[in-house]
């Protein structure tokens, strides 16, 4: 999804056809200067996590209900699977948490903290801090545990660093659970953060007009949807994703 998401989001065509940013720079953050380009980069990698985040989140929602109304097509030597994952809307948010956290955590290791890193991707640690964050927007946005946050944002934090947990153990190290706490309380990460989300104005001015509202999926089925109820960018990063969490 998340490669899906820099075609129907236009980055591709983006990338391929403007220039703007080649050879200018960006005042960073503390000393040292990012090349906007590269902020850039890392702003459309940011995007299409996001991008594919709520067609992921939307998808597993209505999936589970259909399930749990026994009108979905099950597969029927995977039943045990099915119900860990879709038996209550918790499950499916928990499995899909910790599936797309240990996606992220797992591409990068690499310390991100010394300062903005100057390439095309955002170090991983980072990336999960902000998945993480939008994870907990965009279930706001559907809905889920309007009444007690609190406790569901602890629920969260409980399966990401079960995760952590699960992937040191097999990987035989020792777990690193606190470093992801750093990261969600560091003001760098937030500057980091905003730094890259600066570039998000900019670069929709220019990619609106490749989106591919039309042409994508481009399943033959999916060409005769005329509508969709995929959520798409509502909020307004600047607001909600730069400032250090609470939790
Ligand atoms: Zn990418």
């Amino acid at each position: 999804m998340h490669e899906a998401a820099h075609l129907y989001k236009g980055h591709s065509d983006w990338v391929k056809l403007d220039h703007k940013f080649r050879s200018s720079v960006v005042e960073g953050f503390e000393e040292s200067i990012i090349p906007a380009n590269k902020l850039a980069a890392q702003f459309l990698e940011v995007d299409a996590d996001d991008c594919a985040l709520q067609f992921v989140i939307a998808s597993i929602l209505s999936y589970g209900e259909d399930y749990r109304a026994k009108i979905a097509k099950v597969n029927k030597s995977k039943r045990a699977a099915y119900k860990l994952a879709f038996g209550s809307v918790m499950h499916s948010l928990k499995t899909l948490l910790y599936a797309v956290y240990v996606l992220h955590r797992g591409v990068d290791f690499g310390e991100w903290r010394e300062e903005i890193n100057a390439e095309s991707h955002p170090r991983g640690l980072l990336r999960c801090r902000y998945v993480f964050n939008r994870f907990l927007e965009i279930t706001m946005w559907h809905g889920i545990a309007t009444g007690d946050r609190e406790e569901f944002e602890n629920f969260c934090l409980a399966i990401v660093l079960e995760a952590e947990r699960d992937m040191a153990r097999i990987e035989e190290r020792e777990s690193e659970e606190k470093r992801f706490l750093d990261v969600l309380k560091s003001s760098k990460a937030s500057q980091h953060i905003q730094q890259i989300n600066k570039m998000q104005n900019i670069i929709e001015d220019v990619t609106w007009q490749y989106v591919r509202g039309n042409l994508f999926p481009s399943t033959a089925k999916m060409k005769k949807k005329r509508e969709s109820n995929i959520a798409f960018r509502g909020v307004n990063p600047h607001r909600n994703i730069g400032r250090p969490s609470s939790i």
